[in-house]
């Protein structure tokens, strides 16, 4: 359990960035600027150990507003960073660069170099949304039944998860690389610096971290991972303990003067690969895999609601139109009329979700792999006909999948990735805004570290069992192709294209919902962006209806119960990170949220 004590250690970091920091101090002890009325706190139980679990509830906290430039991270360090690069005339992209070499460091259970990520911007002069693509790949040597035992049965998860042969290609560095070859300003190598003098003189270890390397004993089975994470008596490193890692400092260094291909070629990438093929459960990744991986840019997913549109990524993610779906059906329906932790607010949007969970399974893989149904899984007719399942007093239970002709015959993916991950929002001073989701899968990816940074296990998020019978399932493991994501980086527009939000959150499957119901409570329930964070979950993936464990909406569960819903209670590890643009009387002014289920911090001036 985290103390007041420790959370005080852990802020000793100040020396290492320099009195600009004291804000970011204040902040921690509970301070942060208060513009607004304080939000409800939501506090999450610690009880579940899951790859990556649900953290203490934070302090109750206010909204952050600034009027030039904010980024909203998972960790203060990489936030304060963020905001530097700002103050120095960064663009948003430059940030995010800078954003995500600290988070590297500093939350190597989330998310790093080696891993991937979705990034969608807005660039202010054109009102134009552009995603970005960095999804890992599957190895060339990948096969679809790479995850089948001697007898053919998918290996347990955990099984799968560790070890080389659950790496794919991490697309974190080329995606930055490209997208600041089109939006960066400042100079390449600049962005690294922050990151490589923290990694050679260490950092605190925050409480979270502390927490996941507790709740990781697997972490032990690895050299690299054992001495790193853990003293000489094999006790997890303590929070507030100065953690160096020269070698990252060093890695950094490399990509900084060389560029991305210093990461995809050379010393980098021959140490990449021979670690995944001499660590345990050994995998293919090659120096090929590596040369060839690209990074792409892709249409983003545009749906209107109500006035608004809401734009986020398309597959290999799934997370763009199961949103866009959801809110479709949810058009029908008064939201603004109901109150955020109401039974008919939590039925309506649960209902909704079903629904486009089901076409998910069945419709959402890797585009450039399979037929993808885009236009019609999108269609206004119909989803309003889908959101005519939608009935007022009575939970539909298991939601089918819409019938959709000419759609290959595709076994479906119900998998629903594991919570890890970490989300930024971020806008910079001449309005350009990034959110960007980035993975490593699992708390510590697969466990594989080499040079100072973690591998990730994304292979798992294709289907372990590559067909039901003779039909193939549609998010198999192909050579080449990209497993399907829930990550759901998104940016809201008004009618005039002007932005209105950037958001998203890691959690795995439940970054849909978790997202879904935060533009809810934004756009309908009038919420700043710290409440709407802090609003207890309530959500269901097709399944169940899951309620947050120990917060006001558990009390829904008895009427829920009686409209036919089948309840669990569950401890949420969201890290919703967003940005509202207020425009008031001639006034803009910027308003962050940071989840207080995670440590994150929104920093703006
Ligand atoms: N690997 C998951 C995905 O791509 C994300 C995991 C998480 O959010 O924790 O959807």
């Amino acid at each position: 359990m985290t103390t007041a004590n420790d959370t005080a250690r852990w802020t000793g970091w100040r020396p290492i960035l320099g009195a600009g920091l004291l804000s970011l101090w204040f902040a921690f002890a509970g301070g942060a600027s208060a513009q607004n009325a304080p939000a409800p706190s939501a506090p999450a139980s610690t009880a579940r150990p899951q790859p990556e679990s649900a953290s203490p509830a934070g302090p109750t906290r206010a909204a952050v507003a600034a009027d030039r430039h904010m980024v909203v991270a998972a960790n203060p360090l990489a936030a304060e960073i963020g905001r530097q690069i700002l103050r120095q005339g960064g663009s948003a992209i430059d940030a995010a660069i800078a954003v995500q070499m600290v988070l590297t460091l500093v939350e190597p259970q989330s998310s790093g170099i080696g891993g991937g990520a979705f990034l969608v911007h807005y660039t202010a002069e054109t009102r134009k949304v552009e995603t970005y693509d960095g999804r890992e790949t599957a190895p060339a040597g990948a096969t679809p039944d790479m995850f089948l035992d001697a007898d053919g049965k998918p290996l347990p998860f955990a099984q799968a998860a560790m070890g080389g042969h659950s790496v794919g290609v991490p697309g974190v560095v080329r995606m930055l690389a490209l997208a600041h070859e089109q939006h960066g300003r400042l100079p390449w190598l600049r962005l690294f610096e922050p990151a490589m003098r923290m990694a050679a003189e260490g950092f605190p270890i925050s409480p979270r971290l502390n927490q996941l390397i507790a709740e990781t004993p697997q972490l032990k089975e690895f050299p690299a991972t054992r001495n790193y994470f853990f003293d000489a008596d094999g006790n997890p490193k303590a929070v507030g303990e100065r953690l160096a890692n020269p070698e990252l400092a060093e890695t950094l260094r490399v990509i900084a003067n060389g560029g991305a291909n210093a990461f995809y070629n050379g010393g980098l990438a021959r140490a990449m690969a021979k670690a995944v093929r001499e660590a345990g459960t050994p995998g293919t990744l090659s120096v090929e895999d590596l040369k060839s991986y690209k990074a792409l840019k892709r249409e983003p997913v545009c749906g209107g609601y109500r006035q608004y549109k809401v734009c986020g990524m398309g597959p290999p993610s799934s997370g763009g139109v199961a949103i866009a779906q959801i809110l479709a059906m949810l058009e029908k329906f008064d939201m603004r009329a109901m109150a955020p932790n109401s039974l008919a607010a939590v039925h309506a949007l649960t209902e909704a979700e079903r629904l486009a969970f089901a076409d998910r399974a069945r419709y959402l893989a890797d585009m450039d792999f399979e037929q993808v149904p885009l236009e019609k899984l999108l269609d206004r007719r119909y989803l309003a006909a889908r959101a005519r399942q939608i009935l007022p007093e009575r939970s539909m239970g298991r939601a089918e999948a819409g019938r959709l002709q000419r759609a290959a015959l595709r076994a479906p993916d119900t998998l629903s990735e594991l919570p890890a991950t970490s989300h930024f929002s971020i806008v910079d001073g001449a309005g350009n805004a990034v959110a960007m989701t980035s993975s490593i899968e699992q708390a510590f990816g697969s466990r594989v570290m080499v040079r100072g940074f973690l591998l990730n296990n994304q292979m798992t998020d294709f289907a372990l069992r590559p067909r039901d019978g003779d039909v193939p399932n549609i998010n198999r493991v192909e050579p080449g192709k990209r497993p399907r994501s829930s990550m759901s980086p998104t940016i809201v527009l008004d009618r005039e294209n002007r932005l209105v939000m950037t958001l998203g959150s890691p959690g795995g499957a439940r970054i849909i919902p978790y997202v879904a119901r935060t533009l809810v409570a934004t756009l309908d329930w009038g919420l700043d962006m710290q409440r709407a964070v802090a609003l207890p979950h309530a959500l269901s993936l097709n399944g169940p209806t899951e309620l947050e464990r120990d917060t006001v909406i558990a009390g829904l569960a008895g009427e829920l119960r009686n409209m036919g819903h089948e309840v669990t209670f569950v401890a949420h590890g969201s890290g919703l990170h967003g940005i509202q643009i207020v425009r008031r009387q001639g006034r803009t002014q910027l308003i962050g949220g940071a989840d207080p289920r995670r440590e994150g911090e929104a920093l703006g001036d």
